[in-house]
This record gives C-alpha cells, sequence and structure tokens, in this order.
C-alpha cells in the first residue's frame, strides 16, 4: 500500500500552507488552545471559514450541483489537518457531519436552504445525541416527539451538547416511535432561537463550555425531518463514523510530539542531559512508534473513504480509538518528563514545552470519550472486523 502523498495533493498542501501564513492572525489560529479550537466561535473565524468557503474550500468532495468541486477527500483531509495543526476552526461538523448527511438524505427545500448557508460558512450546528440516560447507548434516546398536524412537538432533555450556546441550529435526534429502539429515531433540524429551548452551560475539566439543552413543547415542521421517518439512527451512526474521523484530527498530536522530542533533546535534569536516559529513550521510541501508527490509521480511513459509498465504519473506530488513546499516553509522557513545571498553565514563562502539558493532559481525556468512548470503539472494532458477537 502507497501511503505518500501524489504530487498534486502535495502542491495543495504547499498552496494551504502558504495560504494560511498569509492569514495568519491570532484571534484566528492559537495552537495552544488544542483540539477545542474547533469549537471556539468568534466573528473573525467565521469571517475566514467565510474566506475559505469563496475559495471552493468548503465543498472539496461535495457535488457540483450543489457548489462542490467533487474532488479526492485526501484533499479535504490536507486542509483539515493543516488548519488542526495551527489551532484554527476546522471544516469537521457544518461540511462533513450535517452537510454530507443532509447531501445523501434530505429533503430537496432543506438542501436548498442549508447547503449554500454551509459552503458560506453562514451557519453553526449543534448536535444533540446525547441524554442524561443515553450516551454510550444513543439508540436509548427518549426526547419524545409527538405527531401534531404538519409537524411534531418535541419535549424532553438532552445533554453534552457542545456548541449549543452559540450555534444557529440543532442537528437533533428524537423518538418518534416509543415501540421501537433503534428504528424509533429520527433526525430533525431545529433553530436554537427558540423560544421554548432552553441552554444551560456545563464547564469541563479541559476549560470545554459544552450544554443541556432542554425542549418545552418545541414545534418543527415537517420540512425539517431529515430523511425519512424513523431512520435517524441509521443517519446518526453514518454521521458518527465521519465525526469520528474529522474532529479528532492527528496533526496536534503530531505537533505535541515534536515538542517533547525538542525538550528531550535540548534540556537536563540534575546536570544530565534528558536524552540520555535510557527510560526516557524507551518511552519516546515508543510513542513516536504509535504517532507513525495513527499517522497511517488515519490514511487508511481516507483510503476508505474514497472508494465511495458509506462512510468506513471500522477504520474511523480504529482511528479514534488508536489516536486519542496515544494523544492521552502522549500528555501523561509529557507531564512526567516535564516534571513538575510542567503542571504549570500555558502560556506561564519558563514553564517546558511552552506550558502546553497541563492542558493537554486535562483534554486529552475528553477525546477519549466524545464520538463514542474507547470502549465503544472497542466493541465497534470486535464486532464489525473480527465478527465477535455483540457484548450488551
Ligand atoms: C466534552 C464532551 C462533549 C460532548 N459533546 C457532545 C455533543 O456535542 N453531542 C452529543 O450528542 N454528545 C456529546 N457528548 C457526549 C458523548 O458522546 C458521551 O459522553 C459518550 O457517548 C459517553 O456517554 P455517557 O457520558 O453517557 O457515558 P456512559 O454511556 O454512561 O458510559 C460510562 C462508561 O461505561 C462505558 N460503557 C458504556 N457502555 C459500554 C459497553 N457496552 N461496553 C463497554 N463499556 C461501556 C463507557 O465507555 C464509559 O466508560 C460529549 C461528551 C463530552 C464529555
Amino acid at each position: 500500500m502507497d501511503f505518500e502523498f501524489s504530487p498534486a495533493q502535495l502542491a495543495f498542501r504547499d498552496e494551504v500552507e502558504q495560504y494560511l501564513d498569509a492569514n495568519d492572525d491570532p484571534d484566528v489560529f492559537d495552537v495552544t488552545r488544542e483540539n477545542m479550537a474547533q469549537i471556539v466561535d468568534t466573528p473573525k473565524r467565521r469571517a475566514f471559514m467565510a474566506k475559505l468557503g469563496e475559495k471552493g474550500w468548503l465543498g472539496i468532495t461535495w457535488p457540483k450541483e450543489w457548489g462542490g468541486q467533487e474532488g479526492d477527500g485526501v484533499y479535504e483531509y490536507l486542509l483539515n489537518e493543516a488548519l488542526a495543526a495551527r489551532g484554527g476552526p476546522q471544516i469537521g461538523k457544518g461540511v462533513g457531519i450535517i452537510g454530507k448527511t443532509i447531501l445523501a438524505h434530505g429533503n430537496e427545500k432543506m438542501k436548498q436552504e442549508f447547503l449554500p448557508k454551509i459552503l458560506r460558512n453562514e451557519v453553526e450546528f449543534a448536535v444533540g445525541y446525547s441524554e442524561p440516560d443515553a450516551g454510550s447507548d444513543a439508540a436509548s434516546m427518549r426526547l419524545k416527539a409527538t405527531r401534531d398536524g404538519d409537524g411534531w412537538r418535541l419535549n424532553g432533555q438532552k445533554t453534552w451538547t457542545t456548541s449549543a450556546h452559540f450555534a444557529e441550529w440543532y442537528w437533533v435526534g428524537a423518538r418518534t416511535d416509543p415501540e421501537s429502539k433503534h428504528h424509533g429515531i429520527t433526525l430533525f433540524l431545529v433553530p436554537l432561537d427558540h423560544p421554548n429551548i432552553t441552554i444551560n452551560g456545563i464547564w469541563t475539566m479541559g476549560d470545554e463550555r459544552t450544554n443541556d439543552v432542554f425542549f418545552d413543547d418545541v414545534f418543527v415542521h415537517d420540512d425539517y425531518v431529515v430523511g425519512e421517518l424513523n431512520h435517524g439512527f441509521q443517519y446518526i451512526s453514518e454521521a458518527l463514523d465521519l465525526e469520528r474521523f474529522t474532529m479528532f484530527t492527528f496533526s496536534p498530536i503530531e505537533q505535541r510530539l515534536d515538542l517533547l522530542c525538542d525538550y528531550v533533546a535540548n534540556e537536563t535534569r540534575d546536570g544530565k542531559p534528558l536524552k540520555d536516559d535510557p527510560v526516557i529513550r524507551q518511552r519516546i521510541a515508543q510513542l513516536v512508534t504509535q504517532g507513525e501508527v495513527a499517522r497511517v490509521l488515519g490514511l487508511k480511513v481516507v483510503a476508505a473513504s474514497m472508494k465511495g459509498g458509506a462512510p468506513p465504519t471500522t477504520e474511523s473506530s480504529e482511528y479514534k480509538l488508536f489516536a486519542t488513546e496515544l494523544s492521552k499516553r502522549l500528555a501523561d509522557a509529557s507531564m512526567d518528563i516535564g516534571g513538575p513545571g510542567a503542571q504549570l498553565r500555558v502560556h506561564t514563562e519558563e514553564a517546558p514545552m511552552e506550558g502546553r502539558s497541563e492542558s493537554t493532559y486535562r483534554y486529552t481525556v475528553i477525546d477519549t470519550i466524545g464520538g463514542g468512548s474507547s470502549e465503544i470503539q472497542k466493541n465497534i472494532i470486535a464486532r464489525r472486523a473480527l465478527g465477535l458477537p455483540k457484548n450488551f
């Protein structure tokens, strides 16, 4: 298998880097925000993404009919990784998860309303699957949708909804058939400024805000039902395969690995170079090797997605599991090797590794939970790749 990029792909990567250099702005790009950078919302960041849309870079894989370029997914991957490496906004949610699901399953009105807005970056979405009693087992969701005339009335609660406090639209799953579990869920698009929706913040250990969202008799017209009634869980599963890949980028991990390697190469402890410590050498060698495995697993997802058809499922889970667990191991190693100073906050003068160890130590845990926990990824791999029986 060839894991090298073609000359055309490398040329695109150079073009992206040059564009990002020319548009470098600390209000848009900040590597110290780590993976949370993708969920920061400011007018400047929205304007920057709108400029990417004007260049045609937001719809690289979309059909030409809907303003896309019908290009290979590898170009989208290269762009997203370049944005993530600089701590910039990423193309994941609107273009990748919601846009691609609307393209595959949405009605004509929905396509006309949302697809151009997504490509112009005029809309932000929040994704609502999880509930207090439905996380890993998302198909247990109970947010109730009751038929009313030419639409539905939604009542109940979602939790852990990231971006709900600034997004305009809510991509939300609700129970339309209480008799069936997986085949009783429908996906809706709901405006988040609806007066009967209440949003309360939850602050995580990674300094990220996520939210509880309460529905109190929220009417949604049939036009805003995504795809077919009671097929929502199928669409959610497809979208989660995309999320597991696009929202958990590799370049920030690679960058933190380089930072740690530089630190070990140049620093001393008790007068002795860190690079001469056999335990540290072994640990670094393992991490760098695992970094290469994560990179290649990511490329396997890209290769599988370019074959067309449904998003790759097993490959996405393998990548998400390995990359996010590696990210956590890397944060542990940075704390251990950086010593007591590694506990200093980011931007603290003289903190080792630019003070990034402390925040990465906290936030990398979250990446192993959101988008489906590591245990759930293992279950998926066990069932779909290894043919083992279901454990629940
Ligand atoms: C910061 C953050 C942001 C999030 N953003 C969103 C969002 O925007 N939208 C959204 O819908 N959700 C979001 N989530 C929710 C996330 O998807 C869930 O937290 C996740 O799916 C786990 O569900 P849970 O928290 O209910 O834990 P549970 O499902 O209760 O799991 C608890 C533990 O049991 C393990 N476990 C559960 N079932 C099994 C099993 N069958 N086999 C083995 N182990 C199992 C889990 O791995 C976990 O360790 C977010 C979560 C976090 C932390």
